[in-house]
């Protein structure tokens, strides 16, 4: 190994990646004491019922729900529910905010042939743009945390009257405060802020969000039974999914979410997630060689720090040492394509260890080449 970092300046966990992202070990061994009354058996009996009715109801405590919101679920993360959107959700035009890869996702979902061509809105990565009331838009979509650039956008609903605000809180649900009274649907799959694993989707939706799905759905246009919102709200009633879900994604999240709720919920939680990255942010500007990718301090994501290296610095190069040492997953999303690493701050990091990055990072710097 080419610079080997002192133990002293290392953090206690080196997993610092958007997704997968650190499951804490606490979660882990609660599976291995409680996952076998779980793991191998029906999903169509009460103990993997009780377990989805749990997480159901967690979701709802965190995210305060009002009287009529509920908890939906289904398979295939948010990519899967992109398409189930497209199907089921947009009746016909998308506006879609895009200012990084994954509102660029759902636009290019939000493309589907049946629909209106989307009314796509683009920003530079690293900076946002505004949803804008346009006459025969019904979704206003867009991510409430950017995950490719570490952008976050504020969730307040478009006045449109009958149309549904969309948000993706795939890397901000659980991190970010917020009020859901001010989404129609606020969707996220579990592998990024909420520490679990991947594979499923889960939204809190309004009543109009539901008369919607049901209205489509009702309407004799063609939706592929896994796709269907319809079928994702009749079985989340009833604590299941259409097929087979990841029992240990629910079991992993479930835990999680005890965890945030115990130590105080979403407000909690937001602030854990604002000490790290600020540390982060701090660093950048205070360093002579690192600032904060996304220039405007109210645009700066509490969930995930973006940091420009100077171009005298090979930020790959960190990363790679980093990894070397243990400490892994800070580079940059590959489509991006800066010097740049990129950093999870998620609420299950504990802001000491976003400490020793710094320290690990100074020292690599300072031997790098040296
Ligand atoms: C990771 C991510 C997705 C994709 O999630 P999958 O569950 O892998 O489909 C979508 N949107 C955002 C904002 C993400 O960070």
């Amino acid at each position: 190994m080419a610079i080997e970092i002192p133990g002293d300046l290392l953090p206690a966990d080196g997993r610092f990646g958007c997704g997968p992202s650190k499951v804490r070990p606490a979660q882990l061994e609660a599976l291995l004491s409680s996952g076998s009354s779980i793991l191998g058996t029906s999903h169509r009996q009460a103990p993997v019922k009780n377990l989805v009715g749990s997480v159901r109801e967690q979701l709802a405590a965190l995210f305060r729900i009002p009287e009529g919101y509920e908890i939906l679920l289904g398979n295939g993360g948010s990519t899967a529910f992109w398409d189930a959107a497209a199907f089921g959700l947009i009746e016909r035009r998308a506006q879609n905010l895009v200012f990084g890869e994954f509102g660029g996702k759902f636009a290019a979902a939000a493309g589907a042939p049946w629909l209106e061509a989307p009314d796509v809105r683009k920003a530079e990565p690293g900076s946002r743009t505004a949803a804008e009331v346009v006459e025969g838009i019904d979704v206003y979509a867009w991510p409430h945390n950017e995950t490719s650039t570490g952008v976050a956008a504020p969730i307040s609903r478009v006045a449109a009257e009958g149309a549904l605000t969309v948000i993706d809180a795939t890397s901000a649900a659980g991190g970010i405060e917020f009020d859901v009274a001010q989404a129609d649907v606020y969707y996220f799959a579990p592998q990024k802020n909420l520490g679990s694993d991947g594979g499923l989707w889960f939204a809190a939706v309004s009543p109009a969000a539901v008369e919607r799905i049901e209205r489509i759905a009702a309407s004799g246009r063609y939706i592929p039974e896994f796709l269907s919102l319809k079928h994702a709200v009749d079985n989340s009633r009833l604590n299941q999914t259409l097929n087979t879900p990841a029992l240990t994604t629910l079991h992993l999240l479930d835990s999680q979410l005890r965890w945030i709720l115990d130590n105080g919920g979403l407000g909690w939680a937001a602030s854990r997630t604002a000490e790290s990255s600020s540390v982060l942010y701090d660093w950048a500007e205070a360093s002579s060689v690192a600032t904060p990718f996304v220039s405007d301090p109210s645009h700066r994501s509490p969930v995930v720090a973006t940091i420009d290296f100077d171009e005298s610095i090979d930020a790959a190069a960190i990363a790679k040492t980093l990894r070397a040492n243990g400490i892994v997953d800070t580079e940059p999303y590959r489509k991006l394509g800066r010097n740049q690493l990129r950093v999870a701050t998620f609420v299950s990091i504990d802001p000491d260890d976003v400490r020793q990055l710094t320290r690990s990072i100074d020292y690599v710097l300072e031997n790098l080449g040296g």
